[in-house]
Protein backbone atom coordinates (compact mmCIF):
# COMPACT_ATOMS: atom_id res chain seq x y z
CA UNK A 1 0.00 0.00 0.00
CA UNK A 2 1.15 3.06 -1.11
CA UNK A 3 -0.21 6.62 -0.16
CA UNK A 4 0.55 9.48 -2.43
CA UNK A 5 -1.04 13.03 -1.80
CA UNK A 6 -2.44 14.10 -5.58
CA UNK A 7 -3.68 18.09 -4.36
CA UNK A 8 -4.89 19.66 -1.20
CA UNK A 9 -8.12 17.52 -0.81
CA UNK A 10 -7.03 14.59 -2.33
CA UNK A 11 -4.91 11.28 -1.85
CA UNK A 12 -4.13 8.01 -4.36
CA UNK A 13 -4.25 4.97 -1.94
CA UNK A 14 -2.63 2.23 -4.03
CA UNK A 15 -3.53 -0.95 -2.95
CA UNK A 16 -1.41 -4.04 -3.85
CA UNK A 17 -1.90 -7.65 -3.16
CA UNK A 18 -2.12 -11.15 -4.32
CA UNK A 19 -6.33 -11.50 -4.14
CA UNK A 20 -6.33 -8.35 -6.78
CA UNK A 21 -5.13 -10.53 -9.70
CA UNK A 22 -8.92 -11.48 -10.06
CA UNK A 23 -9.95 -8.24 -10.53
CA UNK A 24 -11.71 -7.31 -13.13
CA UNK A 25 -13.44 -3.40 -13.89
CA UNK A 26 -16.76 -3.53 -15.79
CA UNK A 27 -16.56 -0.09 -17.06
CA UNK A 28 -14.17 3.32 -15.97
CA UNK A 29 -16.86 4.36 -13.17
CA UNK A 30 -16.04 0.55 -11.61
CA UNK A 31 -17.36 0.84 -7.72
CA UNK A 32 -15.79 -1.19 -5.24
CA UNK A 33 -16.05 -1.63 -1.06
CA UNK A 34 -13.74 -0.98 0.94
CA UNK A 35 -14.15 -2.07 4.70
CA UNK A 36 -12.51 0.91 7.08
CA UNK A 37 -10.43 -0.54 9.80
CA UNK A 38 -12.27 1.39 13.25
CA UNK A 39 -9.93 3.49 14.64
CA UNK A 40 -7.52 2.07 17.20
CA UNK A 41 -8.67 -1.14 16.60
CA UNK A 42 -6.89 -3.94 14.79
CA UNK A 43 -8.08 -4.32 11.02
CA UNK A 44 -9.83 -7.56 11.17
CA UNK A 45 -10.32 -9.94 7.84
CA UNK A 46 -13.60 -10.64 5.90
CA UNK A 47 -13.80 -14.53 6.10
CA UNK A 48 -16.09 -14.87 2.80
CA UNK A 49 -15.55 -18.59 2.68
CA UNK A 50 -19.13 -19.95 2.71
CA UNK A 51 -20.86 -17.26 3.17
CA UNK A 52 -21.84 -13.57 1.61
CA UNK A 53 -19.65 -10.24 2.31
CA UNK A 54 -22.66 -9.50 4.43
CA UNK A 55 -22.77 -12.35 6.93
CA UNK A 56 -19.21 -12.46 7.37
CA UNK A 57 -19.16 -8.66 8.24
CA UNK A 58 -21.63 -8.69 10.69
CA UNK A 59 -20.16 -11.68 12.47
CA UNK A 60 -17.52 -9.08 13.42
CA UNK A 61 -17.73 -8.20 16.98
CA UNK A 62 -19.99 -4.66 16.70
CA UNK A 63 -16.58 -2.82 18.14
CA UNK A 64 -14.10 -4.28 15.49
CA UNK A 65 -16.58 -4.36 12.66
CA UNK A 66 -15.25 -2.18 9.83
CA UNK A 67 -16.85 0.81 8.38
CA UNK A 68 -18.32 -0.09 4.96
CA UNK A 69 -17.34 2.75 1.91
CA UNK A 70 -17.94 2.71 -1.17
CA UNK A 71 -15.35 3.92 -3.76
CA UNK A 72 -14.31 4.16 -7.74
CA UNK A 73 -10.99 2.35 -9.06
CA UNK A 74 -9.54 4.96 -10.59
CA UNK A 75 -7.01 2.83 -12.14
CA UNK A 76 -5.30 -0.97 -11.75
CA UNK A 77 -2.78 -2.39 -13.29
CA UNK A 78 -1.50 -6.05 -13.55
CA UNK A 79 2.06 -5.64 -13.39
CA UNK A 80 2.80 -5.72 -10.80
CA UNK A 81 -0.61 -5.73 -9.96
CA UNK A 82 -2.26 -2.58 -8.13
CA UNK A 83 -5.28 -0.61 -7.65
CA UNK A 84 -5.56 3.12 -7.31
CA UNK A 85 -8.19 4.59 -5.43
CA UNK A 86 -8.19 8.32 -4.76
CA UNK A 87 -10.10 9.59 -1.78
CA UNK A 88 -11.55 13.35 -1.07
CA UNK A 89 -10.39 14.53 2.12
CA UNK A 90 -13.58 16.23 2.93
CA UNK A 91 -14.04 18.33 6.02
CA UNK A 92 -15.87 16.87 8.29
CA UNK A 93 -14.16 13.91 7.99
CA UNK A 94 -15.60 10.35 8.41
CA UNK A 95 -13.80 7.00 8.61
CA UNK A 96 -12.82 6.36 5.26
CA UNK A 97 -11.13 9.75 4.83
CA UNK A 98 -9.74 9.51 8.02
CA UNK A 99 -7.99 7.04 7.38
CA UNK A 100 -6.56 8.00 3.99
CA UNK A 101 -5.14 10.95 5.31
CA UNK A 102 -2.79 9.02 7.71
CA UNK A 103 -2.57 5.36 6.34
CA UNK A 104 1.11 4.55 5.66
CA UNK A 105 2.65 1.54 3.89
CA UNK A 106 1.21 -1.77 4.78
CA UNK A 107 -2.02 -0.77 6.74
CA UNK A 108 -3.98 -3.64 5.67
CA UNK A 109 -7.36 -2.97 4.31
CA UNK A 110 -10.28 -5.01 2.48
CA UNK A 111 -11.94 -4.11 -0.27
CA UNK A 112 -14.44 -5.99 -2.01
CA UNK A 113 -14.46 -5.96 -5.85
CA UNK A 114 -16.00 -7.68 -9.19
CA UNK A 115 -14.68 -10.69 -11.05
CA UNK A 116 -15.86 -10.74 -13.74
CA UNK A 117 -16.66 -7.73 -16.33
CA UNK A 118 -20.68 -7.84 -16.39
CA UNK A 119 -21.14 -7.23 -12.92
CA UNK A 120 -23.35 -4.22 -12.25
CA UNK A 121 -21.09 -2.42 -9.99
CA UNK A 122 -20.90 0.54 -12.31
CA UNK A 123 -23.25 3.09 -14.04
CA UNK A 124 -21.33 4.98 -17.64
CA UNK A 125 -22.78 3.22 -20.40
CA UNK A 126 -23.23 5.73 -23.09
CA UNK A 127 -24.63 4.46 -26.47
CA UNK A 128 -21.36 4.76 -29.01
CA UNK A 129 -20.59 8.65 -30.94
CA UNK A 130 -23.53 10.05 -28.39
CA UNK A 131 -22.33 13.85 -27.21
CA UNK A 132 -20.89 13.11 -23.45
CA UNK A 133 -22.20 15.14 -20.32
CA UNK A 134 -19.96 14.55 -17.44
CA UNK A 135 -20.97 16.18 -14.00
CA UNK A 136 -19.84 15.45 -10.41
CA UNK A 137 -17.58 16.91 -7.37
CA UNK A 138 -14.68 15.67 -6.02
CA UNK A 139 -15.93 12.64 -4.72
CA UNK A 140 -17.17 12.15 -8.68
CA UNK A 141 -13.48 13.40 -9.64
CA UNK A 142 -11.91 9.84 -9.52
CA UNK A 143 -15.10 8.42 -11.49
CA UNK A 144 -14.76 11.25 -14.38
CA UNK A 145 -10.87 11.18 -14.40
CA UNK A 146 -11.16 7.40 -15.47
CA UNK A 147 -14.24 7.98 -17.70
CA UNK A 148 -12.12 10.88 -19.63
CA UNK A 149 -8.90 8.82 -20.15
CA UNK A 150 -10.77 6.00 -21.46
CA UNK A 151 -12.76 7.85 -24.35
CA UNK A 152 -12.12 7.15 -27.88
CA UNK A 153 -9.86 9.79 -29.54
CA UNK A 154 -13.13 11.37 -31.70
CA UNK A 155 -15.30 11.57 -28.45
CA UNK A 156 -16.99 14.95 -28.07
CA UNK A 157 -18.08 16.27 -24.57
CA UNK A 158 -18.35 18.48 -22.06
CA UNK A 159 -17.24 18.29 -18.21
CA UNK A 160 -17.95 19.92 -15.37
CA UNK A 161 -16.07 19.14 -12.04
CA UNK A 162 -16.70 21.23 -8.76
CA UNK A 163 -13.53 20.62 -6.55
CA UNK A 164 -12.79 22.25 -3.53
CA UNK A 165 -10.33 24.28 -4.39
CA UNK A 166 -8.57 25.91 -7.17
CA UNK A 167 -5.71 23.59 -6.07
CA UNK A 168 -7.68 20.68 -6.12
CA UNK A 169 -7.59 20.72 -10.25
CA UNK A 170 -6.13 17.86 -12.12
CA UNK A 171 -4.47 17.31 -14.97
CA UNK A 172 -7.18 15.00 -16.89
CA UNK A 173 -6.01 13.33 -20.21
CA UNK A 174 -9.06 14.30 -22.60
CA UNK A 175 -9.24 13.74 -26.15
CA UNK A 176 -9.47 17.10 -28.10
CA UNK A 177 -13.26 17.11 -28.86
CA UNK A 178 -13.82 16.90 -24.97
CA UNK A 179 -13.66 20.26 -22.60
CA UNK A 180 -13.15 20.13 -18.92
CA UNK A 181 -14.30 22.62 -17.34
CA UNK A 182 -13.64 23.36 -12.80
CA UNK A 183 -15.88 24.96 -10.41
CA UNK A 184 -15.79 26.04 -7.11
CA UNK A 185 -18.03 26.47 -4.49
CA UNK A 186 -18.85 29.58 -3.19
CA UNK A 187 -18.60 30.50 0.10
CA UNK A 188 -21.79 29.40 1.53
CA UNK A 189 -20.85 25.75 1.06
CA UNK A 190 -23.31 23.54 0.38
CA UNK A 191 -26.32 26.33 -0.38
CA UNK A 192 -25.65 27.37 -3.60
CA UNK A 193 -24.73 24.36 -6.39
CA UNK A 194 -22.26 25.94 -9.03
CA UNK A 195 -22.88 22.72 -11.05
CA UNK A 196 -26.45 23.42 -11.52
CA UNK A 197 -25.70 26.93 -12.98
CA UNK A 198 -23.03 26.17 -15.21
CA UNK A 199 -25.42 22.93 -16.71
CA UNK A 200 -28.47 25.41 -16.88
CA UNK A 201 -25.82 27.73 -19.46
CA UNK A 202 -24.04 24.71 -21.36
CA UNK A 203 -25.55 24.34 -24.83
CA UNK A 204 -26.92 20.19 -25.75
CA UNK A 205 -26.84 18.99 -28.93
CA UNK A 206 -30.42 18.59 -30.59
CA UNK A 207 -30.21 14.91 -29.23
CA UNK A 208 -29.51 15.94 -25.93
CA UNK A 209 -26.01 13.13 -26.04
CA UNK A 210 -25.93 11.24 -22.81
CA UNK A 211 -25.73 12.46 -19.57
CA UNK A 212 -23.28 10.84 -16.44
CA UNK A 213 -23.93 12.82 -13.07
CA UNK A 214 -22.68 12.10 -9.82
CA UNK A 215 -21.51 13.84 -6.18
CA UNK A 216 -23.51 15.00 -3.27
CA UNK A 217 -27.37 13.41 -3.73
CA UNK A 218 -29.50 16.68 -3.37
CA UNK A 219 -27.26 18.37 -6.57
CA UNK A 220 -27.44 15.06 -8.22
CA UNK A 221 -31.57 15.29 -7.96
CA UNK A 222 -31.64 18.90 -8.57
CA UNK A 223 -29.34 18.40 -12.22
CA UNK A 224 -31.27 15.21 -13.39
CA UNK A 225 -34.90 17.04 -12.93
CA UNK A 226 -33.06 20.21 -14.68
CA UNK A 227 -32.46 17.59 -17.47
CA UNK A 228 -35.17 16.06 -18.05
CA UNK A 229 -37.34 18.71 -17.44
CA UNK A 230 -36.14 22.11 -18.87
CA UNK A 231 -33.62 20.51 -21.51
CA UNK A 232 -35.79 17.67 -22.48
CA UNK A 233 -33.23 14.73 -21.79
CA UNK A 234 -34.55 11.24 -21.92
CA UNK A 235 -34.29 9.92 -18.72
CA UNK A 236 -32.83 6.91 -20.16
CA UNK A 237 -29.78 8.80 -21.17
CA UNK A 238 -28.79 9.94 -17.92
CA UNK A 239 -26.59 7.91 -15.62
CA UNK A 240 -26.94 9.79 -12.03
CA UNK A 241 -25.45 8.68 -8.92
CA UNK A 242 -25.56 10.40 -4.95
CA UNK A 243 -22.03 9.68 -4.18
CA UNK A 244 -22.87 11.18 -0.57
CA UNK A 245 -25.46 13.03 1.21
CA UNK A 246 -25.26 16.23 3.63
CA UNK A 247 -25.79 15.66 6.83
CA UNK A 248 -25.26 12.05 6.56
CA UNK A 249 -22.53 8.97 6.62
CA UNK A 250 -22.52 6.51 4.36
CA UNK A 251 -23.99 4.04 6.99
CA UNK A 252 -27.20 6.35 7.40
CA UNK A 253 -27.44 7.99 3.35
CA UNK A 254 -29.39 5.03 1.85
CA UNK A 255 -31.83 4.41 5.72
CA UNK A 256 -35.40 4.50 4.68
CA UNK A 257 -37.15 6.97 6.31
CA UNK A 258 -39.91 5.48 8.74
CA UNK A 259 -43.32 5.71 7.24
CA UNK A 260 -44.87 7.68 10.31
CA UNK A 261 -42.14 10.53 9.79
CA UNK A 262 -43.11 10.67 6.51
CA UNK A 263 -46.72 11.20 7.55
CA UNK A 264 -46.17 14.28 9.67
C1 LIG B 1 -20.53 4.50 -6.49
C2 LIG B 1 -19.71 5.45 -5.59
C3 LIG B 1 -18.39 5.73 -5.90
C4 LIG B 1 -17.65 6.60 -5.09
N1 LIG B 1 -16.34 6.85 -5.40
C5 LIG B 1 -15.61 7.68 -4.62
C6 LIG B 1 -14.22 7.91 -4.88
O1 LIG B 1 -13.62 7.30 -5.77
N2 LIG B 1 -13.55 8.81 -4.10
C7 LIG B 1 -14.19 9.48 -3.06
O2 LIG B 1 -13.54 10.27 -2.39
N3 LIG B 1 -15.49 9.25 -2.78
C8 LIG B 1 -16.19 8.37 -3.52
N4 LIG B 1 -17.51 8.12 -3.22
C9 LIG B 1 -18.11 8.87 -2.10
C10 LIG B 1 -17.78 8.24 -0.74
O3 LIG B 1 -18.27 6.91 -0.67
C11 LIG B 1 -18.47 9.09 0.34
O4 LIG B 1 -17.97 10.39 0.30
C12 LIG B 1 -18.35 8.50 1.73
O5 LIG B 1 -19.36 9.08 2.52
C13 LIG B 1 -17.00 8.77 2.37
O6 LIG B 1 -16.95 8.12 3.62
P1 LIG B 1 -16.36 8.81 4.93
O7 LIG B 1 -16.23 7.71 5.92
O8 LIG B 1 -15.17 9.63 4.58
O9 LIG B 1 -17.51 9.82 5.36
P2 LIG B 1 -18.93 9.46 6.07
O10 LIG B 1 -18.72 8.85 7.41
O11 LIG B 1 -19.76 8.67 5.11
O12 LIG B 1 -19.55 10.91 6.24
C14 LIG B 1 -19.07 11.82 7.27
C15 LIG B 1 -19.56 13.25 6.97
O13 LIG B 1 -18.92 13.72 5.78
C16 LIG B 1 -19.85 14.15 4.81
N5 LIG B 1 -19.31 13.73 3.50
C17 LIG B 1 -19.19 12.48 3.01
N6 LIG B 1 -18.59 12.49 1.81
C18 LIG B 1 -18.34 13.79 1.53
C19 LIG B 1 -17.73 14.45 0.44
N7 LIG B 1 -17.26 13.78 -0.62
N8 LIG B 1 -17.61 15.81 0.48
C20 LIG B 1 -18.07 16.52 1.55
N9 LIG B 1 -18.65 15.94 2.62
C21 LIG B 1 -18.79 14.59 2.60
C22 LIG B 1 -21.16 13.43 5.18
O14 LIG B 1 -22.29 14.17 4.74
C23 LIG B 1 -21.06 13.35 6.69
O15 LIG B 1 -21.50 14.56 7.27
C24 LIG B 1 -18.27 7.23 -3.98
C25 LIG B 1 -19.59 6.91 -3.65
C26 LIG B 1 -20.31 6.03 -4.45
C27 LIG B 1 -21.75 5.68 -4.07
Amino acid sequence: MRNAPITRNATRITLTGPDLANFVAGAPDQRVKLFVPREGRPAPRLALEGQTWREAWERIPEADRPHQRTFTVRAHRSEPVEIDIDFALHSPGGPASRWARSARVGDPIDLLGPTAERNGGYSFEPPSGRHLLLVGDQAALPAIGSIVESLPADARGDVFVEVTTAADRQDLVTPPGVRVRWLYPDDDGHTKCRLLSAVQGTDLPADRGYAWIAGEAGRVRALRRHLVHERGMDRRSIAFMGYWRVGHTEDTAHARVPERQLAQ
